[in-house]
């Protein structure tokens, strides 16, 4: 279903964008399985960075205007919206990762319950087959999402977190911010106090009667939790490097190095050289990823697939000053950086900025690596990102009246 490539992600861009506009306002929520195409389907592009969020926006402003296209606008803001909150509340992500690994959710995952659940045997029907869906293509339509987290949570009494991981594992998607929180929205965290449950009338009409399913929880209190710590700041983007020599590192979060270095141009332009090329002060570029660390139990092979396609389709089209294509590193341990980064003899490698999760938690372990063999580590975030983040600091609603003056400020 999903080509792991950036031209694959914009062939599909190119033939959704003529429903992106009304037709996709009325009908998104539907879910008749099979082929969609009330819906983008777009999601595995945008996450891994083979797409950018202000190309496909662009596209589909281009062709209907800010009114029609509102409601796909605001959906693709609400994956900034998590992303950005997150930045600001780190402690959740952490707490999460915390959590897998507690011994009572490492024997919840060893009960029956648990194992029907993600096998597709809970004997309610729709249950199991989105769960099969999900483990055979890697994907799940938005509602169909909502109501497989409130039927785990409030019909199954499951723990949300082991739920958020069997999705993050198996999600060609799989994004820490937009599961994570979406998962703990269900539950009644995010919004405090206020859960969604799964009625049987919903799926039905959604589904366009494909399931019914019976014995479904009629109410859902909301989880509780420890408070969390106050809301951080987003820090301020990196310096520009010092160094003749650099590299781009590119990871799994960010894919496309040609939009990246164009938000750049201090990377993209030597000052020094009156010809400038458009990779002047990159001498090298390197792609490194690492599925397994969405989760204790690594990822599904579906996942491993579509990301070792996708790393090898972002080098090839990240050639070098000299027209070499990057380099795909053999992992993603300090050690395999540190190698290239001598063996290209650097004076500062360039990152592409990874948000709160896995490749965050990886991106950490490499600056006192590279620091220690005197080579800098600067972490370059888009523009996308940095505008819009600090405004995810309440609830969605305020960040959505922004969305505007967003697009404005992203020449849109
Ligand atoms: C429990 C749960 C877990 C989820 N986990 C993920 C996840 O790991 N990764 C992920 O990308 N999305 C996640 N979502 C959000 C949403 O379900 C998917 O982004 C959407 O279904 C992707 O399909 P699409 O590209 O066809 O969406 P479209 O409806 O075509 O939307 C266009 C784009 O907007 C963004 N988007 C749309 N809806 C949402 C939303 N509710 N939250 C965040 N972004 C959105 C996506 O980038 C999507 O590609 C989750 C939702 C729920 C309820």
């Amino acid at each position: 279903m999903f080509t792991p490539t950036r031209a694959a992600g914009l062939e599909a861009l190119d033939a959704f964008v003529p429903h992106a506009g009304a037709e996709y306002a009325r009908g998104r929520n539907l879910d008749t399985g099979g082929d969609r195409n009330n819906v983008s389907g777009l999601s595995p592009y945008i996450r891994h960075r083979l797409l950018t969020e202000r190309e496909v926006v662009a596209a589909v402003l281009e062709q209907h205007g800010a009114s029609a296209s509102q409601k796909f606008v605001q959906e693709v803001f609400w994956r900034t919206y998590w992303k950005g909150w997150l930045e600001q509340n780190p402690e959740v992500w952490r707490r999460y990762r915390r959590e897998l690994a507690d011994d009572w959710l490492t024997d919840a995952a060893d009960t029956p319950g648990y194992r029907e659940a993600i096998e597709g045997r809970t004997g309610i029907d729709a249950m199991d087959s989105w769960a099969r869906e999900l483990i055979d293509t890697g994907y799940l339509h938005n509602h169909t999402r909502m109501w497989f987290a409130s039927i785990w949570i409030f019909t199954l009494g499951l723990p949300w977190q082991l739920g958020a991981d069997f999705f993050l594992r198996h999600l060609l998607d799989g994004d820490a911010a937009s599961n994570t929180l979406s998962w703990r929205w269900v539950a009644g965290l995010q919004t405090r106090g206020k859960t969604y449950l799964a009625t049987v009338s919903n799926i039905s009409r959604y589904t366009d009667g494909r399931f019914s399913p019976t014995g479904l929880a009629t109410s859902a209190h909301a989880l509780v939790e420890e408070p969390l710590p106050p809301r951080g700041v987003i820090p301020p983007a990196d310096a520009v490097p010092g160094g003749a020599r650099l590299g781009l590192l590119l990871h799994e979060e960010d894919l496309d190095a040609a939009s990246l270095l164009r938000d750049h141009p201090w990377l993209s332009v030597d000052d020094t050289t009156a010809a400038a090329s458009s990779v002047d002060r990159i001498v090298a570029t390197a792609v490194a990823a690492d599925p397994e660390s969405r989760s204790p139990s690594g990822a599904s092979d579906a996942v491993r697939r579509f990301t070792a396609s996708a790393v090898e389709d972002a080098a090839s089209r990240a050639r070098d000053v000299d027209g070499r294509p990057a380099r795909v590193l053999a992992d993603a341990l300090p050690s395999t950086v540190l190698e290239w980064a001598a063996s290209e003899r650097l004076d500062g490698v360039v990152v592409a900025y990874a948000p709160v999760g896995p490749v965050q938690e990886r991106v950490a372990s490499l600056w006192p690596a590279l620091r220690s063999e005197g080579v800098t580590l600067t972490a370059v975030r888009r523009r996308w990102d940095s505008i819009t983040w600090p405004h995810a600091a309440r609830g969605f609603f305020p960040f959505r009246e922004q969305i505007p003056s967003l697009l404005r400020q992203q020449g849109l």
